[in-house]
């Protein structure tokens, strides 16, 4: 029986990074080298191979990711079963949920990368490139829509973390854990999931808006809020402290960012979700809410500062947003 095709396109990363000199590695492979280093790929799909980028996680722009979206697209209308885009792993928790915001298609897009570069002993590049195609072609991965496997395990692009800077377990889901873990090759499903809809209407947008993240601390009085204001910011995302709360002088702060952009307040701590009507003192949750922030839920800080952006670029009201965030940020079903 013939193969299922899947696409392999590649952006850079850790994965794809070599080094002839000593000096430490930068990207130097394509897709074609990746695919022709992992044994047993060919058992599994015919694989095809796009060289997208050769960049690191941390110089990635929006507009790779928008280029990798359509290369994804393409590849799943021209028959392929699944995507499976390559990159640096230092911004993946980011570039996967933004390629999820916007992916339209029943089949999956699988991302993956590598914390091993391929001349290390133990590099994990290849089991992953494998896992990322066996996960691509298998029916259960239908219609989650963007997800991401490291070590052999398979995340949702809207849960997944980086929690580790160096470990090869870089990649987790916190609280709920992964959706499945690869066995002998093949993705065992163990959570339920269902995705939310890609966002609605994509037609007209801002180039780039500024929408802007910062995390609060001890004694932060919002100084950097309000200089977003005096720059003319588009929106902001706050990291706050525990289930969403800042200084009281934070919160007037709050105040004035609100009359002038959207303000989204998100929980710091890498885990659980911000409260809504928990605590009621100046800076609270309860207190930001109702000087016009809008709670992230679930969310972490770095996916909601991407929910933001891409609802800042299509122009939408305040009321949307808000909307939006309660949808894909609360996990309760209606
Ligand atoms: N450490 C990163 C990686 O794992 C480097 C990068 O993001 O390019 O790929």
């Amino acid at each position: 029986m013939a193969k299922p095709t899947v696409a392999v396109g590649s952006l850079g990363g850790t994965i794809t990074m070599t080094s002839d000199t000593g000096s430490g590695v930068a990207p130097a492979w394509g897709a074609a080298d990746l695919v022709a280093q992992v044994p047993g790929l060919a058992d599994v799909a015919s694989v095809s191979a796009t060289t997208l980028a050769m960049l690191p996680g941390a110089s990635l722009r929006y507009s790779d990711i928008d280029q990798a979206l359509s290369w994804a697209r393409s590849a799943v209308d021209a028959g392929a079963s699944g995507a499976v885009l390559v990159q640096g792993t230092d911004t993946l928790e980011e570039t996967s949920y933004l390629l999820e915001l916007y992916w339209d298609r029943p089949q999956p897009l699988v991302v993956t990368g590598a914390m091993r570069a391929p001349q290390r002993a133990g590099s994990d590049g290849p089991a992953n490139l494998l896992a990322a195609v066996a996960t691509a072609v298998d029916p259960g991965a239908r219609g989650l829509g963007v997800l991401v496997v490291m070590n052999d395990e398979i995340h949702a692009a809207s849960r997944v973390c980086k929690v580790d800077a160096m470990a090869v377990d870089a990649f987790g889901s916190p609280v709920f854990g992964p959706l499945a873990r690869l066995v002998e090759g093949s993705p065992a499903w163990g959570n339920h999931f269902q995705r939310h809809p890609p966002l609605a209407g994509q037609g007209d947008s801002v180039a780039d808006p500024r929408v802007a993240l910062l995390t609060t601390h001890l004694a932060d009085s919002g100084e950097l809020l309000t200089h977003l204001v005096e720059a003319e910011y588009d929106g902001a995302v706050i990291a706050a402290l525990g289930v969403g709360h800042v200084s009281s002088e934070f919160a007037n702060a709050v105040s004035t960012a609100t009359e002038r952009f959207v303000v989204v307040f998100a929980s710091r701590t890498g885990a659980g979700s911000t409260g809504w009507k928990s605590y009621g003192f100046a800076g609270s949750e309860k207190d930001l809410i109702a000087r016009g922030a809008i709670p992230a839920g679930w969310l972490t800080p770095l996916k909601a500062r991407l929910l933001l952006w891409a609802l800042v670029r299509q122009r939408s009201c305040r009321n949307r947003i808000a909307e939006e965030f309660a949808a894909r940020g609360t996990l309760r079903r209606s």
